[in-house]
């Protein structure tokens, strides 16, 4: 079984339109997953529903994570057990600064591990590997000491989503349209702190409309995705092909 496993996932928004509309998904570490498909084809719906946001109702079908059934599990749990979702739109978290969240979220992961215990990361080790990744991402030094998200470019906050990532070290990092936004040096840069940590310890699932962020990131498998489907799939060539023909072929498929 593979570390994350998604059957016949259905997935409905609160007034009951179902959007993902049967998705059955494998995702192992040392693995690059992606998912290409238009807009509003439920993309982030997905990406929320995997990470258990509340306004997103699974329907029908299973996430397993680790052998686990999640579908009924909190997002904080999902996040404990290793699940990461950078988001398309990152929301602000005024009076939270950069700092203090990652902090907060490696101790909360530390303490799950624990077995409910506190066990906090020791301060230095925290500044050490903090400094690291803001440099290796290339995320301005001031950026650590303001509110999160708050003020911040587009590319910031998408620098910042992969920081978060590259501190969390997550075993599954899905990340939804993080190129969107980006100029090259800064698609360049995630792309590579993305890439820099897929490996034995981490698989990824990027999800992204157009094909530019995988020419960084080599993909294992794409996904093509229309109207709440997964309607082909293959390898990196077909991520090649899709730039070239669009979606329309698949759209007529979908009517
Ligand atoms: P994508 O990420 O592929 O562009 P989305 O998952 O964002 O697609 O959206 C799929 C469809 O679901 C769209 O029609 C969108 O308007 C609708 N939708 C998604 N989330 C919500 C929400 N919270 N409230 C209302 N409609 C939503
Ligand atoms: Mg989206």
């Amino acid at each position: 079984m593979s570390l994350l496993e998604l059957k016949d996932l259905h997935v409905a928004l609160e007034d009951g339109t179902e959007i993902v509309k049967g998705v059955d998904l494998a995702v192992d570490t040392d693995q690059v997953h992606a998912v290409m498909g238009p807009n509003g084809s439920g993309k982030s719906t997905l990406a929320y529903a995997l990470m258990g946001h509340p306004s997103y109702e699974i329907t029908q079908g299973q996430i397993f994570f680790d052998g686990d059934d999640v579908t009924e599990v909190g997002a904080d749990q999902r996040a404990q057990r290793g699940l990461f979702l950078a988001f398309q739109y990152p929301h602000a978290v005024p009076g939270v600064t950069v700092t203090s969240f990652l902090r907060s979220a490696i101790n909360a992961i530390r303490k799950a591990k624990a077995g409910g215990e506190d066990d906090p990361i020791p301060v230095k080790e925290f500044r050490t590997e903090l400094l690291a990744a803001m440099d290796r991402l290339k995320v301005p030094r001031e950026l650590a000491s303001r509110y999160l998200n708050e003020g911040f470019s587009g590319g910031e906050k998408k620098r910042v989503e992969i920081l978060q990532m590259a501190m969390l070290k997550p075993r599954i990092a899905v990340l939804d349209e993080t190129d969107s936004g980006l100029d090259i040096d800064a698609l360049r840069i995630v792309a590579r702190g993305v890439q820099d940590l897929v490996g034995p310890e981490m698989g990824a699932l990027v999800i992204t409309h157009y094909q530019r962020i995988l020419d960084h990131i080599e993909p294992d498998f794409v996904h093509v995705f229309v109207g709440g489907r997964i309607v082909e799939e293959g390898g990196p060539e077909l991520a090649k092909e899709l730039e070239a023909k669009g979606y329309e072929a698949y759209a007529e498929v979908e009517a």
